[in-house]
């Protein structure tokens, strides 16, 4: 143990994780597993708001793109962006900024389920990745953490709270569509971009394709099968073998 270099690992690890690390000498292995544990923590986290980062989102999406083809449970990506953000910068100062970032990740936290990933994704937008979430449901839980940022205003000090606003696009992982963790973002990114155009603090979710077959759509399919003087198409009759060609 004492040939290791381990004084930087244990530096990024900080006071607290490594006042809980195990006895280096009694369980050395738990004492490195723990250490191990620790960094991969420390990389997969952003510092300022405790959410996980890009790198950490990048996988959770190549795993949800997976797991959606093996199960066929759809998933929905969201894209968080807070509305105006500039202006709270430039009005309070980035240290006031980076508060009201810290304020708005908390409440993301608090809406997701610990199955759900929540991630910054860059600056001032972050992505929630919902596993098992059923088409239907997505716009009613982007609209649940919308409304729950715009109800929570930001309180600088006791006597001064700040309102503020997210936008939100959103978009599936469906298991007939192989998509990549790329495109996978930007068509929920697609979505934000609709959500501010259309006015901030909305949800945009990308419609979903509709695989159902109108009357209309089964009249043509069938209309050129129907034989003269019948009623209505023999929907078999286009893999029935005629007598000659099985002789
Ligand atoms: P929109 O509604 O169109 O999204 O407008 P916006 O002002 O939120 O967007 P814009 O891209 O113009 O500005 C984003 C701002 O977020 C600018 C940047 O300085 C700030 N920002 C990004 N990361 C951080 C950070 O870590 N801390 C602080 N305080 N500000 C940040
Ligand atoms: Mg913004
Ligand atoms: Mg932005």
């Amino acid at each position: 143990m004492e040939r290791l270099q381990l004084s930087e690992a244990l530096a990024l690890l900080g006071d607290g994780v490594r006042a809980q690390l195990p006895d280096a000498h009694l369980h050395p292995i738990d004492y490195l597993q723990a250490i191990i544990d620790g960094l991969c923590n420390v990389s997969l986290r952003d510092p300022l708001t405790g959410a996980t980062n890009r790198r950490h989102l990048m996988t959770a999406l190549e795993g949800e793109l997976d797991r959606v083809a093996r199960s066929g449970d759809a998933a929905l990506l969201l894209m968080v962006d807070i509305d105006h953000f500039k202006a709270v910068n430039d009005t309070y100062g980035h240290n006031i900024g980076d508060l009201a970032l810290k304020h708005i990740a908390l409440l993301l936290h608090q809406c997701v389920r610990p199955m759900d990933t929540l991630a910054r994704y860059g600056g001032e937008e972050f992505a929630i990745v919902l596993p098992a979430c059923q088409p239907a449901y997505g716009k009613n839980v982007a609209d649940r953490i919308r409304e729950m940022v715009a109800n929570e205003p930001f309180a600088i000090s006791p006597s001064q709270s700040l309102p503020m606003t997210v936008s939100i696009g959103g978009a599936y992982a469906l298991q007939w569509i192989r998509s990549t963790s790329e495109l996978w973002i930007e068509r929920a990114d697609q979505q934000l971009y609709h959500a501010k155009n259309l006015g901030r603090n909305r949800v945009c979710i990308e419609p979903q394709p509709d695989s159902t077959v109108t009357a209309e759509e089964k009249e043509l399919l069938f209309s050129g099968l129907v034989a003269p003087g019948s009623a209505y198409p023999e929907t078999t009759s286009i893999f029935q073998v005629t007598s000659s060609e099985s002789d």
